[in-house]
């Protein structure tokens, strides 16, 4: 066997053992790999989105399974929403030890200097604002239990400026100086919070983008698509499952001195502002 293989639920030997992690935006995609992962790794795992439906049908397939998984609905940008997921993770459980802030909107493709102002508000409350609330609300839980850890999920947007949808990529960016700024605050707390920055992941959402922009000359043009694989270090679209074991080991024991860091998934690409 292959000395690369990646771990498995039986290789992590349940290091996140009677831990509570909520995953925002975790039916489909890379939320619903990290939130898989999470509950493989041994972690109670409250999944949400805004679709009722799709909560019931993630659930049940984690639960298929054997995994710890329960779910509710929960759309990050309605206020109600994010205190009934934490109510509902503390019925539950008992208590909140992780945070994977992981939802995001794109509504806008197109020049930034034309992006309208409905679509700046809709972007900064759901990539932004909504992240910072749910840290807020989860702190003093997470001080209960000693301690804590949060992941924020950004994007390689965040580092390399791409014209087609630029307030999105500002909100990625935004989300690494929200992460920094968290940091003094919650040292004390022992709570560690650090971003994923992931490239181009095949999933739905990248399929929407890439349906009105710039991505679908890119998957159409296989020159083009080949230059780009050409400037990463490894030469594939990457899939959810390649950001959830990264986001599970900063949620574990053997991250305990990383804090303040943005871990980037990207094959290689550049990540650098
Ligand atoms: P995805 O596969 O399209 O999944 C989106 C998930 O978000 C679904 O479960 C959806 O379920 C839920 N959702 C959408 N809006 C929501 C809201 N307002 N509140 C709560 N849940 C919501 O998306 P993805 O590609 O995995 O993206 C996940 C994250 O990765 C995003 O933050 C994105 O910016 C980031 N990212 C993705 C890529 C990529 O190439 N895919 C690259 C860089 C960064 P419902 O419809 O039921 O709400």
């Amino acid at each position: 066997m292959s000395r690369f293989v990646r771990m498995n639920a039986t290789d992590a030997k349940s290091c996140l053992a009677n831990k509570v992690a909520l995953v925002t935006a975790s039916t489909e995609g890379i939320g619903f790999a990290i939130a898989r992962r999470l509950a493989q790794d041994g972690a109670h795992v409250v999944l949400s989105s805004r679709k009722q439906a799709n909560v019931d049908r993630a659930v049940a397939e984690l639960r298929t399974e054997n995994l710890g998984v329960s779910g509710l609905v929960c759309h990050v940008g309605k206020s109600e929403d994010r205190q009934r997921l934490i109510e509902t993770a503390l019925e539950r459980h008992g208590g909140i030890d992780i945070l994977v802030s992981n939802a995001a909107v794109n509504p806008y493709s197109g020049p930034i200097l034309d992006t309208p102002g409905e679509v700046w508000d809709k972007i900064l409350d759901v990539n932004i604002k909504a992240a910072a609330m749910l840290v807020q609300s989860v702190v003093p839980h997470m001080e209960k239990r000693g301690g804590g850890a949060i992941v924020l999920v950004s994007s390689i947007g965040a580092y390399s400026p791409l014209s087609f949808s630029g307030a999105y990529m500002v909100s990625k960016t935004a989300l690494l100086g929200l992460m920094r700024n968290f940091v003094p605050e919650l040292k004390s707390r022992k709570i560690r919070i650090n971003c994923l920055a992931p490239g181009l992941i095949e999933t739905k959402f990248s399929t929407v983008v890439s349906s009105r922009s710039w991505r679908k000359e890119l998957r159409k043009d296989q020159a083009t698509l080949e230059k780009i694989m050409e400037s990463m270090g490894i030469q594939r679209v990457g899939q959810p499952s390649d950001c959830s074991g990264i986001v599970s080991f900063l949620c574990s024991p053997d991250a305990d001195y990383i804090t303040g860091e943005t871990i980037v998934v990207a094959g290689g690409a550049q990540s650098r502002l």
